[in-house]
């Protein structure tokens, strides 16, 4: 997953997961001289949400000597998260926050020369996931998917997920008990309904079941043991308008702007 010359892109979110991520890491960057680490965080145009998540991500960069920086939806793609949710579009704004925050930092992450993006994914995003995969009808996405996505074409930047086997208590304990100042509001838009869901489901399936979520989890990586090399990795080509890579002719971020503004 991390390589001692790596440098790392740590997506900073100002939330609990991300912190507790890049506290760990910093602490583990000591021991090896070559590594070098700096953090992203995205302006999605969020009022009375994202500003003071920024801020307490610029706070715990300060204090642990790490490189911070802020990437904007309003810089990149000239419209904030505020303005897609006031449109009342078919879709929930959140599926046009994720595939643009996802291309704010991979952006940002190639811009300041990293050789690796971690993001802060914890056992409980890991399996709801799955779930959703399923639920909509993509099953090979979870094969496709993972904690070490990496292309051997070396056509897109290796994502890692260092806590992706880490239960989301064990993170709000570990940011408890070190002091962690984070983010506890809401965004105002909501998470998507169905994940919150599925999210309900594995709780009370946890507390019924306990090992639930370490079971669908292992379940997971015995399918991309199995059935990995079968899955064709997917034939990516440059997208047309900005040049990402995409199995298709428009990446995901483009199809979405082109909408959004048509
Ligand atoms: Fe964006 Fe949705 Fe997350 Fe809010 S909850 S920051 S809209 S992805
Ligand atoms: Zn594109």
């Amino acid at each position: 997953m991390l390589e001692y010359n790596d440098h790392l892109a740590v997506a900073l979110l100002g939330g609990k997961d991300s912190l507790t991520l890049l506290n760990i890491l910093v602490k583990l960057e000591k021991r090896f001289p070559l590594t070098r680490m700096s953090a992203i965080s995205v302006d999605e145009g969020i009022k009375n949400y994202r500003d003071e998540a920024l801020e307490l991500a610029q706070t715990a960069c300060a204090r642990l000597g790490v490189r911070h920086v802020v990437v904007s939806y309003e810089e990149l793609f000239g419209i904030t998260t505020d303005e897609i949710a006031a449109m009342k579009l078919g879709q929930t704004p959140c599926s046009y926050c994720g595939v643009f925050r996802r291309k704010a930092i991979n952006k940002a992450a190639s811009m300041i020369g990293a050789t690796k993006i971690a993001t802060a994914h914890n056992l409980d995003d890991e399996v709801q996931t799955v779930l959703l995969n399923l639920l909509h009808g993509d099953p090979l996405r979870i094969v496709r998917s993972g904690p070490v996505l990496k292309d051997p074409r070396g056509k897109f930047l290796p994502r890692v997920k260092p806590l992706f086997d880490t239960p989301e208590k064990e993170i709000v304990l570990y940011a408890y008990l070190t002091g962690l100042q984070f983010q506890s509001v809401e965004c105002p838009h909501g998470h998507e309904a169905l994940r919150n869901d599925i999210r309900t489901f594995l709780n009370q399936m946890e507390i019924k079941h306990p090992g639930t979520k370490f079971t669908l989890l292992r379940s997971a990586e015995r399918l991309r043991a199995q059935m990995g090399a079968d899955v064709q990795l997917l034939d990516l080509h440059e997208c047309v308008k900005c040049g990402d890579p995409t199995p298709h002719e428009l990446c995901e971020a483009c199809v979405m702007l082109e909408a959004i503004t048509a």
